[in-house]
């Protein structure tokens, strides 16, 4: 163990600080209704330890910033720093939410803005901007899927279409708004099997949630006809458009007959995440589901305004042209990639992807897991892709490089996941022993997320 990876509190002695300032004139008052009546508890150490304690812990963790982050499913991409200094602009967070309208013009037009941008994006025609993630947005969706067939007072459709590869977000969102979930299974091109989805089609049924291009990374060509026949039979459609990188400024969720969907900008249009915030999941609806929009649309507490500044800053940066160029780059990589490793890992399903695609574990895994190649990337310093997930195989890596990363960096990436393939065959012992450069190897991952130890007890 390092010296500096000792708690702060093992670092602190009687006494020690980083600062000195004279006593107060008159000196200060020890006691009184401000005074506490025990000492804080706070470690006592230099400026220097301070510095270091922090300056290391923001080192044990991985982001984008530090390394390639191939995680599927969550668009990692390269977050422009300009960004950050256009959401830190004192003019926007010195803002409170129930300061007159007048005197908030310029926020408005920020709302206002992506609004249109989005809706161009999409082909939606309007956007709320309440929810504060992609799950927020999903079950906003589904209560105006509610609204939707309740004012035709059509009492009948109970029930919500998933198919077996959604976002598991997707299922979770639709039962907590009180639907019951009908899974459509996908055909061996694992898309929606259309064949299957017909019988499901009936009076009880309010709509579909689709992913497109779906978990696998493929995109739905029978989407018109699905649409077609969700509408025939009186449901809707609702789009979950959180990894929308690959579709900009190709084709509109709109266009494919969706009535709802909800974006992440936090994924698709910049913004750093993961480790649980700060998110934005703005839904978007057709012509027939508008009327059932809250209003006012733009209005204080309209979710995290900082996020939508960057979303709107990424998109105006790009503009209109180098917007499909992010879509287009994102599908390449996706597809260099995956045609660069297909001789190594298993490629269930072989087509051209979009922005990500899943291998089924090690061609020769003599042994190992999908879980011991994610933890022997980690010694080579890329971050793991997203694995068991989707559920449709049960040794998932789904690998999404984004369109930020340079060709140099995914030929790196694809040296090292070659060189893990072979290590499996020759020494399966290293892969099992991984990582060993991290600073925790294999948590116990349940007790880790239910029971974390938070607090430093002496
Ligand atoms: C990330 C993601 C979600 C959920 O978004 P959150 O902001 O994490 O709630 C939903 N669907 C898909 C396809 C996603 O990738």
């Amino acid at each position: 163990m390092r010296y500096y990876d000792k708690l702060i509190f093992e670092l602190s002695r009687p006494g020690r600080s980083g600062f000195s300032l004279p006593e107060a004139e008159g000196g200060m008052p020890r006691e009184g209704r401000l005074w506490r009546s025990a000492p804080a508890g706070l470690p006592e150490v230099s400026e220097p330890d301070v510095v270091r304690h922090y300056t290391n812990l923001s080192q044990m963790n991985f982001g984008v910033d530090t390394g390639f982050y191939p995680l599927g499913s969550c668009t990692m991409k390269y977050n422009p720093k300009i960004n950050e200094e256009i959401a830190s602009m004192p003019g926007f967070t010195g803002q409170h939410p129930l300061q007159p309208e007048e005197s908030v013009r310029g926020t408005k037009a920020v709302y206002e803005e992506l609004d249109r941008a989005l809706a161009a994006i999409t082909g939606m025609k309007h956007f709320t901007f309440r929810p504060c993630a992609g799950a927020h947005g999903e079950l906003t969706g589904l209560m105006l899927m509610k609204e939707y067939h309740l004012g035709r007072g059509d009492l009948a459709r109970t029930k919500v279409i998933v198919p077996d590869s959604a976002h598991g977000t997707n299922p979770a969102s639709a039962a907590c708004c009180g639907y019951e979930i009908v899974v459509v299974k996908s055909n061996s091109d694992g898309l929606v099997d259309v064949e299957a989805l017909k019988p499901l089609l009936g009076p009880d049924i309010a709509g579909i949630m689709l992913t497109n291009p779906n978990t696998l990374g493929l995109f739905e060509k029978d989407i018109r006809e699905i649409a077609a026949l969700v509408h025939d039979c009186g449901g809707l459609l609702y789009y979950d458009g959180a990894n929308m990188n690959p579709l900009l400024g190709v084709v509109r969720p709109g266009d494919m007959g969706f009535d709802i969907l909800h974006l992440n900008l936090h994924k698709t249009f910049s913004t750093p995440h993961g480790g649980g915030g700060p998110g934005s999941g703005p839904v978007g609806v057709s012509e027939r589901v508008l009327p059932y929009l809250d209003v006012p649309r733009v209005s204080g507490f309209n979710g995290n305004f900082t996020v939508m500044l960057r979303a709107l800053a990424y998109i105006l940066m790009l503009g209109r042209e180098n917007i499909r160029m992010a879509g287009r780059l994102a599908t390449l990589n996706a597809n260099y990639v995956k045609e660069s490793l297909k001789d190594c890992y298993k490629l269930p399903v072989p087509s051209v992807c979009k922005h990500e695609f899943v291998f089924d574990g090690l061609l020769e895994p003599n042994g190992t897991t999908t879980l011991d190649v994610a933890k022997r990337l980690l010694d080579y310093g890329f971050h793991a892709p997203t694995i068991y997930f989707p559920l449709l195989f049960h040794q998932a890596i789904m690998i999404e490089p984004t369109e930020t990363e340079s060709p140099e960096t995914l030929d790196a990436f694809i040296d090292v996941m070659r060189k893990i393939a072979v290590e499996a065959r020759t020494n399966p012992e290293l892969l099992h022993s991984a990582p060993r450069t991290a600073p925790i190897g294999r948590p116990d991952e349940t007790k880790a997320a239910r029971q974390p130890i938070l607090k430093y007890e002496a």
